[in-house]
C-alpha cells in the first residue's frame, strides 16, 4: 500500500474572505486543476467561506477539511495557529473568531495614521478598496494599495519598509491567546496546527516554550511542508514534529497568483515517518 504521506493535500490558503485575491470557488478550481486531492481553505480569523469552499471542493471531486488560521499573541509576537476539521457551526469557535477579528478596524485606522506621518495619505480608504470582507482588513490590503500607488515595487517591499516592527505603518496588536485558539479548535472537534514555525523571530528557548505550551493546551500538529519554509526547514521541523509527538501538515499558504511564489498543490510531499494531520482527521474529512 502507498504511504499515507503521498497525498496531494493542501491545507493552507486564503480567499477574498480574508486577504487572498480569489473567491473560494476559483481557488477550488485552481487546486483541483493542480491535482489537489484533499483541500482546506484557511482564511485568517474567519470561517465565512467554509460552506462555499466545501461545496466547490466536492464539485471538483476533492475531499475537504474545514479550516481557519487564527492570529495569536505569544511572547510578544504574532503566531498563527491553523485549525482543521472543526465543526464550522460551533458557537464558541464562531464567537472566538469574531472577537479575534474585532480590533482590526481600529488597528487599520492607526496603520493609516502612521502612514500619513510619512506622507502616504488616505491609506485607510485606499486599503478598503481591496477588502473583500469588511471585518477583515489586514496589512496585506494596505500592502496592495501601496504597490498600486507606486510607493513600492511589490508587497514584500511594503512589509519591509512600512508594515513591520519599527516601521511607520506598524501597529502592535493583541490577538487571541494560544490557549484559547487551541481550545476553540479542539473543543469544536478539530485539530490545532502551528503554522509556518520558521517564520517567527523566536530564540530557541522561546520556540521550545511555544511548542511545549501548544502541546500542553492540546495542540496536535505542525506545518512541516509550507510555502514559507525552505527545504532545510522541512527537515528541521520534521525533527521538531517527532520530538514533540506532533502530526505534520502540508499547505501552500497561497494568497494570489500575482503574489504567492508557491501555487496550490505544488509543494513536495511530506517526509516519511511522520504522521500526517489527515490521518488524525480521517473521520472529519468530507
Ligand atoms: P495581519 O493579519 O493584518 O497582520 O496581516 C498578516 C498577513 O500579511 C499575513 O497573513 C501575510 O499574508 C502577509 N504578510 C506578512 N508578512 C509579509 C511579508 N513580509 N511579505 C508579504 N506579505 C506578508
Ligand atoms: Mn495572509
Ligand atoms: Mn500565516
Ligand atoms: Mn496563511
Amino acid at each position: 500500500m502507498e504511504s499515507v504521506s503521498i497525498l496531494n493535500a493542501d491545507l493552507h490558503c486564503h480567499s477574498v474572505v480574508s486577504d487572498g485575491t480569489m473567491t473560494p470557488e476559483d481557488l477550488a478550481a485552481r487546486a483541483a486543476a493542480n491535482g489537489v486531492e484533499l483541500w482546506a481553505l484557511t482564511d485568517h480569523d474567519e470561517i465565512g467561506g467554509q460552506q462555499r469552499a466545501a461545496a466547490a471542493a466536492h464539485a471538483h471531486g476533492m475531499k475537504y477539511l474545514t479550516g481557519t488560521e487564527i492570529s495569536v499573541t505569544f511572547a510578544g509576537e504574532t503566531v498563527h495557529i491553523v485549525g482543521l476539521g472543526f465543526d464550522a457551526d460551533d458557537p464558541r469557535m464562531k464567537q472566538g473568531l469574531e472577537e479575534t477579528r474585532g480590533g482590526r478596524g481600529a488597528r487599520a485606522r492607526e496603520i493609516a495614521a502612521g502612514l500619513a506621518q510619512v506622507g502616504i495619505k488616505d491609506a485607510y480608504e485606499g486599503a478598503l478598496k481591496y477588502v473583500g470582507n469588511p471585518e477583515l482588513i489586514s496589512r496585506t490590503h494596505f500592502a496592495r494599495f501601496l504597490v498600486d500607488i507606486g510607493a513600492c515595487k511589490d508587497t514584500n517591499e511594503v512589509f519591509r519598509k512600512f508594515l513591520t516592527d519599527g516601521k511607520p505603518g506598524y501597529v502592535p496588536h493583541r490577538w487571541a491567546s494560544l490557549r484559547h485558539a487551541v481550545q476553540w479548535i479542539t473543543d469544536a472537534g478539530g485539530i490545532a496546527v502551528i503554522a509556518h514555525p520558521a517564520r517567527y523571530k523566536f530564540t530557541a528557548n522561546e520556540e521550545y516554550a511555544l511548542f511545549t505550551e501548544f502541546k500542553a493546551h492540546g495542540g496536535r500538529g505542525v506545518e512541516v511542508v509550507t510555502g514559507s519554509h525552505t527545504a532545510a526547514e522541512y527537515v528541521k521541523y520534521a525533527d521538531t514534529a517527532r520530538e514533540f509527538g506532533l502530526a505534520a501538515s502540508r499547505g501552500s499558504d497561497f494568497h494570489s497568483p500575482d503574489e504567492s511564489h508557491t501555487d496550490l498543490g505544488k509543494l513536495p510531499y511530506l517526509p516519511g515517518q511522520l504522521t500526517p494531520v489527515w490521518e488524525l482527521l480521517a473521520d472529519r474529512i468530507r
